[in-house]
């Protein structure tokens, strides 16, 4: 692995049920649960079991099983959620770094939905 990951992170302590979480869906390879603090009437984390800290990580490393499972359980829960027939009705966001504000430092991805989220990148 050419980057650091540190087991001690919240997720992968969640990973290990060492801490609580309120689960929304879970596969072989993907955990989705409720974010502690949510910015959106809906804010769901989903996180790939394995360990990876980005997306650019978990793109570049990942199995193609890996990669197939996590897609398809976002896509999983967009519909479960009664999202996925309506592209305009939710957002997915991955911060990744300093720069772009990631806290916690295990890939994940946060989909938001439940209200009107305005335009991001202006
Ligand atoms: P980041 O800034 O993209 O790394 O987002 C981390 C997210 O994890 C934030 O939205 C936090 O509210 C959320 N979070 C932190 N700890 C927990 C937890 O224990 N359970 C669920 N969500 C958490």
């Amino acid at each position: 692995m050419p980057y650091a990951y540190d087991p001690q992170n919240i997720f992968a302590r969640i990973l290990r049920g060492e801490i609580p979480n309120k689960t929304v869906l879970e596969t072989e390879h993907t955990l989705a649960f409720h974010d502690i603090a949510p910015q959106a009437p809906l804010h769901v984390l989903v996180i790939p079991k394995g360990a990876y800290v980005n997306h650019a990580h978990f793109a570049r490393d990942a199995s193609a099983e890996e990669l197939v499972d996590f897609n398809r359980a976002v896509a999983r829960i967009c519909t479960d959620l009664g999202l996925g027939d309506d592209p305009d009705n939710f957002r997915v966001i991955s911060n990744a770094g300093v720069h772009g504000g990631q806290e916690v430092p295990h890939y994940h991805l946060h989909l938001v939905a439940g209200r009107p989220l305005g335009r991001m990148l202006e």
